[in-house]
């Protein structure tokens, strides 16, 4: 897999359309240039990896879109050394995105056996390591390597995981779309051991968040 000068100009393009939709936090932007997006797509795809929209990965599942992965990674608000749980591993760009920020450890779970196997594959052929990969069904969590100051849910949830509060820090947030067809983006921050602050941030589009592996 090469990342071309073609490549590199078109992501730069990109980056700048991220900014002027509202993507503000230079570490985010930081963190989206410096990743390959191509490399998560198929190969027929290769000349869409820089056009901001979702597209197809296989087992029915689609990469986000560029602009809702930096949304969600800048609603995350991360520090130094934060320990991050993302729902949904999917095609892996959202976790190299975090990756990329260099100084977080990152935990992933992927529900669907065929996108595991192919996304962990693919994260050893590019040297990324997230601290684990997990087959297994996110609405679970991973409390054995909890508490987490920040977890993501790429999926779209029909209602807050209990599981997924419970396995936040004091002062961490999870960032979950929540809805069944369109879904609000909504961020918990954990102020206490049962107390919640909840903000929502708009209507985005996501494939459902299912329950069990598969
Ligand atoms: N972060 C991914 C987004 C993939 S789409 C990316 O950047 O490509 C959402 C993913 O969530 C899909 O791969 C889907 O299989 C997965 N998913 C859905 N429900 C899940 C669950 N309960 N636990 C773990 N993953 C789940």
């Amino acid at each position: 897999m090469t990342d071309s000068t073609k490549h590199k100009g078109l992501r730069r393009q990109l980056l700048i359309q991220l900014k002027d939709k509202g993507i503000s936090d230079n570490r985010v932007l930081a963190a989206m240039e410096k990743v390959p997006r191509h490399f998560f797509m198929d190969s027929g795809l290769n000349d869409f990896a820089y056009v901001d929209k979702a597209y197809p990965i296989g087992a029915d599942q689609t990469i986000s879109q560029p602009y809702t992965v930096g949304f969600q990674t800048q609603l995350l608000e991360l520090e130094k050394g934060d320990k991050v749980l993302e729902i949904g591993t999917g095609s892996g760009y959202q976790t190299a995105v975090l990756l990329a920020f260099g100084n977080l450890k990152i935990y992933t779970i992927e529900r669907q056996n065929e996108l595991f196997k192919k996304t962990s594959i693919l994260f050893k052929k590019l040297n990324l390591h997230p601290k684990k990969v997990v087959f297994g069904d996110g609405y679970k969590g991973l409390k054995e390597s909890g508490p987490f100051q920040a977890i993501l849910v790429t999926a779209g949830a029909p209602s807050v995981p209990k599981e997924l509060l419970s396995q936040l820090t004091i002062g961490g947030r999870l960032v979950i779309p929540v809805g069944d067809k369109e879904q609000i983006m909504t961020r918990y921050l954990r102020k206490g051991e049962k107390d919640f602050d909840r903000e929502s941030f708009g209507e985005f589009r996501f494939v459902p968040m299912l329950k069990n592996r598969n």
